[in-house]
């Protein structure tokens, strides 16, 4: 049996390893539109644009493509699905055959609509060479416009400040990163920046771009134009699906897929940030954009290749680094649940446990991963203890759990 993996980005690159590993013995062909060798995206805003890190790590090098018989083919685009001939064909005209079709094609960032979205020095980040054009810009004095107060917006900001860059942030909703956690959260994010310096605007958006006088760029904002140097955007995934919506495949937020990675035609399986999959942890269907996800469920994919059982339902995890801030999510948090705080905001170190009813339903930490870890092992087991105890710094949660 041939598995053709289209994407070669974290979850595609999971996919060979775990299905190699697996057991499987047929052929892998994984196709990546990069020209790089597989890579994991967290550090492209975090170290490899402060310059601490080279290169971010390297998933399927040339000799763990051969140790593992994968065939890895840079720079090829996938342009066409077709079903009933099991084949893909490619932008370079080559056609490739295949039993089982993973779709591992992710998205791309959402572009800026407004005039000027396309001059130089307004960047997109989700390759290296985003990463390292945008690098390029954080030198100290220069001035950046981050447009978008997600986590890609806010983790730049955060970098670029390290870099004594002037850094003004916007955002057009009324908080930072309101898809992903609730209003406390997104106040503690907003004072971080602004102490350290950043000057955030919510909602706020940019009607146009144009070549500035004294910097490069001059943005019209409400109140009137301002210049920078460079301009990040960071507003959102566009989820690359078209390919599965051009061959007839189910597509709702993502390609729908059961919880092996089976897409509605049983010889396709999609994974990572575009595949949309039933979890018990959301209260039913979940489509994840994290580096946990696309790692754990393409090794479930593979092993479902491989022809073990697999019903995928990860506890969600993520985490992001802002300055001093190590912040994990775990579970899908409640935007109305005020939740039980262990430890305190001032000594910069605490965790929010929310409950549904008297179950544990999520936790937010900053600064506290142990809490993150012991949580999980509660989530899995569905058990907790109770909130005045979660709640009491003086017992040792760890300590509990082996105990209880
Ligand atoms: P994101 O987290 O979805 O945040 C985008 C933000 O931009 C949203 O708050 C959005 O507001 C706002 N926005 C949308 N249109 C805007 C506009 N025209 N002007 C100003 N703000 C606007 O997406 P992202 O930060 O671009 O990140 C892209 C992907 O990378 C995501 O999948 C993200 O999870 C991933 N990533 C993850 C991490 C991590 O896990 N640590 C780090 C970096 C990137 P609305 O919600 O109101 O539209």
């Amino acid at each position: 049996m041939d598995v053709v993996i289209v994407g070669a980005g974290q979850a595609g690159a999971w996919v060979a390893r775990s299905l190699r590993q697996g057991g499987h013995e047929g052929g892998i062909t994984l196709l990546g539109r990069e020209l790089h060798a597989p890579y994991e995206r967290p550090p492209l805003s975090k170290g490899v644009l402060s310059g601490t890190e080279a290169h971010p790590p390297v998933l399927l090098d040339p000799q763990q493509c051969d140790a593992l018989r994968v065939d890895f083919r840079p720079g090829v685009e996938v342009v066409d699905i077709d079903r009933s001939r099991h084949q893909v064909r490619c932008a370079d005209g080559s056609v490739v055959p295949y039993d089982k079709l993973v779709l591992a094609t992710g998205g791309r960032p959402r572009p800026l609509s407004c005039p000027g979205a396309d001059l130089p020095h307004v960047h997109a980040l989700r390759t290296i060479e985003d990463s390292m054009a945008i690098a390029r810009q954080l030198v100290p004095g220069k001035r950046l416009l981050v447009i978008g107060g997600g986590w890609i917006g806010l983790e730049v900001a955060a970098t670029a400040r390290a870099k004594q860059v002037d850094v003004m942030l916007l955002e057009a909703g009324s908080r930072l990163c309101a898809r992903s956690l609730p209003p406390r959260f997104s106040e503690l994010l907003l004072e971080k920046h602004q102490q350290e310096g950043v000057e955030v605007r919510l909602s706020t958006t940019v009607s146009s771009i144009t070549a500035g006088r004294q910097r490069t760029l001059a943005v019209q904002l409400p109140g009137g134009a301002q210049e920078f140097d460079a301009v990040v955007v960071g507003i959102g995934l566009l989820l690359d699906t078209g390919l599965a919506e051009t061959c007839g495949l189910e597509v709702r937020d993502g390609i729908v897929v059961d919880q092996a990675g089976r897409t509605s035609d049983p010889d396709i399986y999609a994974v990572g940030d575009v595949a949309n999959q039933p979890s018990t942890w959301a209260g039913g269907r979940l489509r994840l954009e994290s580096w946990a996800n696309a790692q754990n469920q393409a090794i479930a994919v593979g092993k479902a290749l491989a022809g073990e059982d697999v019903a995928y339902d990860e506890i969600p995890w993520f985490w992001s680094d802002q300055y001093n801030l190590n912040i994990q999510v775990l579970g899908i948090p409640l935007n109305d649940v005020e939740g039980i705080q262990r430890g305190s905001v001032e000594s910069g170190q605490f965790s929010v446990f929310q409950f549904s009813g008297e179950r544990l339903h999520s936790v937010i930490s900053v600064n506290a991963p142990r809490d993150i870890k012991v949580a999980k092992r509660w989530l899995k087991q569905g058990t907790c203890p109770s909130p005045d105890v979660i709640a009491d710094p003086s017992v040792r949660l760890d300590k509990l759990e082996r105990s209880a």
